[in-house]
This record gives C-alpha cells, sequence and structure tokens, in this order.
C-alpha cells in the first residue's frame, strides 16, 4: 500500500512518513521542510531513498539537493497543487484554507479507492468471464 496513512494531509503525518531521511536537520531540504512544503515519503529503499510525493497533487520528486527549498521545487514542478497556491505552512491556514485542504485530499483519496475498486471488479469480471468461456 502507498498510502499507509489516511492522514497525510497533516504535517506530523507526512513527518512520519521518512523513516530514514537521507535529509540532515541542518539543511535547507529537511524532513520538516519537506512534509511543510507537502511533501511525504514514498522510499521503498536506497535507491529511491528521497523519493516523496506531494499529498495534494500527487507530484512525486526526488533527487533532492541539500541546498533545495521544497516549497520551491514544489511550485517549480507543480505549480498548480493548490497547496502550492496557498504556499503556507498547515499552521498559518486559515481554518478555511485548512478545510478546503482536506477537502481536496478526501475527494483525491475517494476518486483512488474508487478507481482501485473498479480496477479488482474488472479483474474479478475477466476472471469469470474466461471461467464461462471454459466451461462451454
Ligand atoms: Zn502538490
Amino acid at each position: 500500500m502507498e498510502n499507509e496513512s489516511s492522514l497525510l494531509f497533516l504535517v506530523e503525518e507526512r513527518i512520519k512518513t521518512f523513516k530514514n531521511g537521507p535529509f540532515n536537520d541542518k539543511n535547507k531540504c529537511n524532513v520538516r521542510n519537506m512534509a511543510e512544503a507537502g511533501f511525504y515519503s514514498v522510499a521503498t529503499g536506497v535507491e529511491d531513498a528521497d523519493a516523496a510525493k506531494c499529498f495534494l497533487c500527487g507530484k512525486e520528486l526526488d533527487g533532492w539537493e541539500s541546498t533545495d527549498d521544497p516549497w520551491i521545487e514544489h511550485k517549480s514542478h507543480a505549480a498548480q497543487c493548490a497547496f502550492v497556491q496557498l504556499g503556507k505552512k498547515e499552521d498559518d491556514l486559515l481554518l478555511s484554507e485548512n478545510l478546503s485542504v482536506i477537502k481536496q485530499y478526501m475527494i483525491n483519496e475517494t476518486k483512488q479507492m474508487g478507481e482501485m475498486a473498479k480496477e479488482k471488479m474488472d479483474k474479478k469480471a475477466k476472471s469469470i468471464q474466461r471461467k464461462c468461456l471454459a466451461r462451454k
């Protein structure tokens, strides 16, 4: 499962995903700054240890430099992201802004779940079809 947590709209939850973060706290590109800019870790091993994804627009970035500013990177690769457009840390968001972010996140999650369910159903339908054909 890619999304272990369904609470990734919370900065603290995003921070938790960086288990073996290659980022030093002293660098501009550290875990907290990455999480505050909307990223959570999607690393699967050593080779993609710095792979991170935006919880809202889904943009995935890797190859981070220690001097990178996560907000600037986010903006330059996904200017259309609603979180980038707000351009604020979670703690600085107005309640209405925070709610709209959470709402968008929930909509995205629901869509994804719907697509996954549809794929499963399609697979099942195909296997049933195959079985029926085999019986003829
Ligand atoms: Zn984004």
